[in-house]
């Protein structure tokens, strides 16, 4: 997938319609989960005890799960699936992948490079088809052993009450609404530079985006006349196109919902600093200009639903207390961010923050994959993803006594 990142990329840029550079960026990223997991597999996992019993001697090691469901989503449909499949087949288990429907070429790409690797036939399966019939079957079938989710909430229910049926280990990583502090300490350079990544990478397709800019008043003016400006020129166009920087809405269902929120924040008191239109480009697609709300309150129901859009509300703070305060004032928790020069603001934020991820002076998207990843509230549910916490859901714990008796 390294070496061949370049046409991959370019295969996922042109259907989920992510500019090129993103596009190859995720297959390389893809790639690297397995190089990862391939390392993994070596690293000594398991504990000895000596009983309180004389002569027995315990051994605690993990064991593979058996068969694993994987259910993806469209927005990272190759790195999404790879953190998953990487880690369930290091660990020993036999994987059943459903992707998202917006999506299946860059899924066969995926599978086709799997199905030529040394491993039984049989232990890696790509089943194709709707959410509600394959996805639902998956979830609710007593001869999976765990399932792997990420999407959106309400999809994350019924997987989760179709699996606790069967009492199916689960794990989900659904939506969020992350906040970014900006406090009145905060290099502006770097406020701009990270609010613009957050907010609008990925046309705000992604759900570590910063869709919430929680300003203090006293630099908020000169934030919004910068964020403006760097908003504004944001280049928007064909995923292929030398220059773009921000891609269509992955669907006419998306760009839709995306000018829906539009006139919802205006009908709610939003000012609409710019952007915010559909757009007519050379090429045919669900083209949106990134757009930058002020006037926003945290109670609104802009500020409270996931957006899923390149969309970013402005909300006025007086202090760090109330930035805090506002942050947490959400049910999602996936990623809380903060820009400030205070070492001590940055540390308390970094404990008080009521999400998974935390991240000080930098975007809210953008992570690691050796290092655990995953919310809290209605962002996330059960064990975190990637790095050595995967084993928690591929993996199942046993404990052996053994008598060894007289040599
Ligand atoms: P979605 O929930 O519509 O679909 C996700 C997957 O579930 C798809 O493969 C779909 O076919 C399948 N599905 C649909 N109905 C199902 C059912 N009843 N049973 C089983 N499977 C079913 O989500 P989406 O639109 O593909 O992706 C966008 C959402 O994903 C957003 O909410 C976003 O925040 C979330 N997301 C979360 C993370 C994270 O790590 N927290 C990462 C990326 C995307």
């Amino acid at each position: 997938m390294i070496a061949r990142s370049a046409e991959l990329g370019e295969l996922l840029s042109r259907e989920e319609g992510k500019p090129l550079v993103e596009g190859k960026g995720e297959i390389y990223r893809a790639g690297q989960f397995f190089t990862y997991y391939a390392a993994e597999v070596l690293r000594q996992n398991g504990d000895t005890a000596d009983s309180v019993r004389a002569g027995i001697e315990v051994d605690v090691r993990r064991e593979a799960m058996g068969t694993v469901a994987i259910i993806s989503p469209w927005n990272f449909p190759t790195a999404t699936a790879s953190w998953k499949i990487a880690p369930a087949l290091a660990f020993g288990n036999a994987v059943i992948w459903k992707p998202a429907n917006l999506t299946p070429a860059s899924a066969v790409a995926l599978s086709e490079i799997i199905s030529r690797q040394d491993i039984p036939e049989g232990l890696f399966n790509l089943v194709m088809g709707s959410g509600a019939s394959i996805g639902q079957a998956l979830a609710e079938s007593s001869q999976v052993d765990a399932i792997s989710f990420t999407g959106s909430y309400d999809v994350g229910r019924q997987i989760a009450t179709a699996a606790a049926k069967n009492l199916t280990k689960f794990q989900l990583e659904l939506g969020s609404k992350n906040p970014l502090v900006i406090m009145d300490d905060a290099d502006m350079d770097v406020a701009v530079a990270a609010a613009t990544a957050g907010a609008y990478g990925s046309t705000g397709q992604k759900c570590t985006a910063s869709s919430r800019l929680v300003v203090h008043e006293k630099v908020h003016d000169e934030f919004v006349d910068r964020m403006s400006k760097s908003t504004s020129a944001l280049k928007v166009g064909h995923a292929l196109e030398e220059g773009t920087q921000i891609g269509p809405a992955v669907s006419e269902q998306q760009l839709k919902s995306n000018l829906d929120y539009m006139d919802l924040a205006r009908k709610e008191g939003c000012e609409v600093v710019c952007g915010g239109d559909a757009l007519e480009l050379k090429t045919p697609g669900y083209y949106m200009q990134p757009a930058l709300l002020t006037g926003g309150d945290n109670a609104m129901r802009l500020n409270r639903e996931e957006l899923f859009a390149p969309m970013a509300c402005v909300i006025k703070v007086v202090s760090y207390d109330e930035a805090l305060k506002v942050a947490n004032d959400t049910e999602f928790g996936l990623v809380s961010g903060i820009i400030t020069r205070s070492l001590a603001r940055a540390s308390h934020f970094r404990r008080n923050a009521e999400a998974g991820c935390v991240m000080v002076n930098l975007p809210t998207a953008g992570t690691d994959y050796h290092v655990p990843f995953g919310g809290r509230k209605n962002s996330s549910f059960g064990p975190r993803e990637q790095g050595q916490y995967a084993k928690e859901l591929y993996t199942q714990v046993k404990t052996s006594y053994i008598l060894a008796g007289n040599p």
